[in-house]
């Protein structure tokens, strides 16, 4: 006889066989588990709790944070067959009445629910307990739980009790899935929905089907990204502010372009209207903040560009990770320049007490932290698909075959010499019982002319002005590279500051070369990477 899980994946879902990870999360939630899987975004996370569901005794419980995604996952179900049904504040009360009828009646087997609902004192104890007792429940299915981690980027207060609603229906199994991979957010749905010996999945983040590059910023820009736009297929285009989104949109509009904006800015209706417009390939483009993409399951994009810099690494995979979902190849393009570095440090800076002005350090830190990171990823002469992983805490060997850096490595230059003047002048700086950051040391050599140069008397050291030949970019490489290789120490001192250390000195000694990743902008001619 066949196997009733395989059975159900092809007969019920129409696939022939399972993604990588999905068969070890079915297998577990049928044996009645509570789990936590992490996967991501399209890697058919959604497969593992309905198919356990067809095949468990009672209605299975589904929380979702947003309105629309229920509405599309019930929509899908229904288009193979499979009584779904939901429940939520769009419905009116007769809609709302035979719809609980139905599930009275044993005919629905997945509920999806907004956990206000869910959480309502009325609806817990009144027609979920009458639920339970006459069709069954089977497990609570908690999607995208990391908004019940503050550390999430999406935390939602009511997801917190969640943990009451398994507590009130006994051993009611809780199968938490997600998208978030760090670990502190991790560790906090397993404790915040109080899972027991949790079943664990992690499923790699690896996406091989998307092409990452990233490109120098600079006056060009807008031309490829229009070629790009113009070379057709869905794209979505990430702008920082509203105010360069609605720009950016005008501009591509102009430019014969299908664009329409979207950020939080715009009213409930035409936000919907517009990614209703996207999703139905009404529109070609989306120029977006990050408001846009989180639970849109449009499959096809096929290219999602960075216009600006995103806070973190996490960020840039989810966003970046909105193309190419149907497993075709996409491309994600992120444009950097040194302005962005400027830009997010004044953002930085805004993070202040509403109350009193003060800053808020912590949350300074943390974003200090993370852009550091962000930076590191554009600069990087590494494979960028490795990077990405490796901040996810897996392991993966370059090179990837499907990143700018695998397929177009940069030619390395012999910068020994900047590399011993940039340390010489922190060492000049140490002398005098000072220690600044990159910026101002790359200031210095530069011979900039600023109020905090001149405060701190920097024009008078030997160091002041004698790299002017080489651009900021340049000399951050430098830095950069100095860094990864461990030839100069950045610690805290209230803020980073540079140190040598004992590794510097064999470069200052002229024992060790310094080569670093050419800066300049590759030719245009960076799309022969794409998959054909
Ligand atoms: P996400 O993890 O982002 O929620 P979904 O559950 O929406 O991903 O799945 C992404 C896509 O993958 C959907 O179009 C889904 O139909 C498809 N899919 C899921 N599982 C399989 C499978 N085993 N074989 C083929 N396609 C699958
Ligand atoms: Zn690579």
């Amino acid at each position: 006889m066949a196997d009733p899980v395989h059975d159900t994946l092809k007969h019920r879902f129409g696939f022939d066989a399972f993604r990588p990870g999905q068969e070890a999360v079915v297998r577990d939630a049928l044996a009645g588990r509570d789990l936590l899987a992490i996967m991501p975004t399209g890697g058919g996370k959604s497969l593992c709790f309905q198919l356990p569901a067809l095949l468990r005794e009672g209605v299975t419980l589904v929380v979702s944070p947003l309105i629309a995604l229920m509405q599309d996952q019930v929509r899908l179900l229904d288009g193979m067959g499979i009584a779904a049904t939901f429940l939520n504040s769009t419905l009116d009360a007769g809609e709302t009445a035979r719809r609980q009828q139905a599930l009275l009646d044993g005919k629905t087997t997945l509920l999806y629910v907004a956990p206000e609902r869910l959480l309502l004192a009325d609806f817990l104890g009144g027609f979920l307990a009458t639920l339970a007792e006459r069709v069954g429940l089977s497990a609570l299915v908690v999607d995208e739980a990391h908004c019940v981690s503050e550390w999430g980027h999406d935390f939602r207060p009511e997801y917190r009790q969640l943990a009451t609603v398994r507590e009130r229906f006994g051993g009611l199994p809780c199968w938490a899935f997600t998208a978030t991979a760090t670990e502190r957010v991790r560790r906090d749905i397993v404790a915040q929905l109080t899972l027991r010996e949790a079943a664990v999945h992690v499923a790699s983040f690896n996406r091989p089907n998307l092409y990452y590059a990233v490109r120098h910023k600079d006056r060009h820009s807008y031309r490829e990204l229009l070629e790009q736009a113009r070379s057709g297929g869905s794209g979505i285009v990430y702008c920082l502010s509203r105010k360069r989104v609605e720009e950016l949109a005008v501009k591509l509009r102009d430019d014969g372009v299908d664009a329409l904006p979207y950020h939080a800015g715009l009213d409930a209706d035409m936000r919907r209207e517009h990614q209703d417009r996207y999703i139905r390939d009404d529109v070609q483009v989306m120029v977006a903040t990050i408001a846009f993409g989180m639970g849109i399951n449009k499959p096809d994009v096929r290219w999602v560009v960075h216009f600006d810099l995103p806070r973190t690494i996490e960020g840039y995979y989810q966003e970046a990770g909105r193309a190419g979902r149907d497993g075709e190849a996409a491309r994600c393009t992120l444009y950097f320049g040194a302005g962005d570095i400027r830009t997010a440090e004044f953002l930085i800076q805004q993070k202040v007490d509403p109350q009193t002005g003060e800053a808020l350090e912590d949350e300074q830190r943390l974003a200090r932290q993370q852009l550091r990171q962000v930076l590191d990823y554009a600069e990087s002469s590494a494979c960028r698909r490795s990077i990405q992983l490796r901040y996810f805490g897996e392991t993966f060997t370059p090179p990837c075959g499907a990143c700018d850096n695998c397929v177009e490595p940069r030619n390395r230059v012999d910068r020994t010499v900047a590399a011993q003047q940039l340390l010489s002048c922190i060492a000049r700086l140490a002398q005098r019982n000072q220690r600044f950051g990159g910026s101002t040391v790359i200031d210095i050599l530069r011979g900039a002319d600023t109020e905090k140069i001149r405060r701190n008397g920097h024009t008078d050291l030997s160091t002041y002005g004698i790299g002017r030949d080489l651009s900021q970019d340049e000399w951050r490489a430098v830095l950069r590279t100095l860094l990864h290789e461990g030839l100069v120490d950045e610690t805290q001192d209230g803020y980073p500051v540079l140190r040598l250390n004992a590794d510097s000195r064999s470069v200052l000694r002229g024992e060790r070369r310094v080569e670093v990743a050419e800066t300049s902008p590759r030719p245009a001619a960076g799309r022969k990477g794409r998959r054909s």
